[in-house]
């Protein structure tokens, strides 16, 4: 064999103290959809995580006429926004050199934008296809910079929601069935009572020393898939870290790979047998998660895999 692709898409997400919750209320994977019609429709459901696959379990609870309490629970309490206009044009130039200008940019442009009857949501769209390039341009440390402080916002802003899905979503809120916090969970316990057997223990965003305790039926953990390899499960992963084949990316970001797919090894060398596509390269482009991103990634990989084929070939046939 010549080359090889790791298109492992994405890790399952990482339990962390979730992993404390007893057997049997803990869904671990919730993309499997199916297991959501296990929930009891009276049961008292907490969601760990705000983003997209909160959204998508909430409305399956809602269409298996779900009754029971749902607490949906992340650091910043950030929801995905709503789409409403998909109007997409190129409000400023971006090229500003540091990342604090250009968010003050981008917050001075959305709010001017909304000030004059227009939509925050044409700066976003309008950054869509630029965000690889804005993510390159960054240093290490204003890379962690936005990842700290900003990527959640820019997150529940860019990832949006139909109108009519943020509208079920609102309804849900108003009639007190579903109540998104902020906050962070510190410890887990089950619970004596039969009824809500896992006690859970909150730090709501902003206290110090206040804490809640939450007493729930089932725990959904939707914090999203796992991007540090050194704890993805997959023994294909584990296996090409332990030989030094693979190194994680500096920000956890899956692989570190150069900017053609190569996969860079313990020492620092890029291999040009091994390669990656897909979710594994988020440390090198940021964006490389939705499948038009990755098509394009893998028509350029592919090329030049055929050229690299094409070029070992013909030394062969010379020697
Ligand atoms: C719930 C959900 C909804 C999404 N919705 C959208 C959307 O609406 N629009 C959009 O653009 N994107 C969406 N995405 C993102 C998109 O689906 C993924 O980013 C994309 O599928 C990744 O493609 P991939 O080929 O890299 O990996 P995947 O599609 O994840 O495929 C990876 C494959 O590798 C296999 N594999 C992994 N490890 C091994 C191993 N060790 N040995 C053998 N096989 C292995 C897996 O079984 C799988 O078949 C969604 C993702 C999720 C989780």
């Amino acid at each position: 064999m010549n080359k090889l692709v790791l298109a492992t898409g994405h890790a399952a997400p990482a339990q962390g103290l979730l992993a404390a919750v007893p057997a049997g209320h803990l869904i671990a994977e919730p993309w499997n959809y199916s297991i959501i019609e296990w929930i009891d429709h009276n049961a008292s459901v907490l969601i760990v995580g705000t983003g997209l696959t909160m959204v998508d379990t909430v409305i399956s609870l809602a269409k298996l006429q779900h009754r029971g309490p749902i607490v949906a629970l992340s650091r910043r309490g950030l929801a995905p926004q709503s789409h409403h206009s998909l109007k997409s044009d190129d409000p400023a130039e971006w090229q500003v050199n540091r990342l604090r200008l250009r968010r003050r940019k981008f917050c001075t442009t959305g709010r001017s934008r909304a000030e004059s009857g227009g939509d925050w949501r044409e700066v976003v769209n309008a950054l869509r296809g630029k965000t690889q390039e804005l993510w390159r341009s960054l240093n290490h440390r204003e890379q962690n910079a936005f990842l700290q402080h900003l990527a959640p916002y820019w997150e529940s802003h860019r990832h949006r929601i139909a109108p009519e899905v943020a509208g079920q979503i609102q309804a849900m809120i108003q009639t007190g069935q579903l109540r998104i916090m902020a906050g962070k969970i510190i410890d887990i316990a089950p619970n004596a009572q039969p009824a809500n057997p896992v006690n859970i223990v909150i730090r709501p965003r902003g206290s110090n020393d206040h804490t809640l305790t939450i007493r729930v039926d089932v725990v959904v953990n939707c914090t999203g898939p796992e991007t540090n390899i050194a704890r993805n499960q997959d023994p294909l992963i584990q296996s090409m870290l332990r030989q030094g084949l693979i190194r994680p990316n500096a920000h956890r970001l899956g692989l570190d790979v150069a900017d053609d797919g190569g996969l860079i090894n313990a020492t620092g060398n890029v291999s040009d047998t091994l390669c990656t596509i897909g979710p594994t390269t988020r440390g090198r482009w940021y964006e490389i998660v939705a499948v038009p991103d990755i098509r394009r990634q893998s028509h350029a990989l592919a090329q030049r895999l055929l050229s690299s084929i094409a070029r070992e070939s013909r030394l062969v046939a010379v020697a």
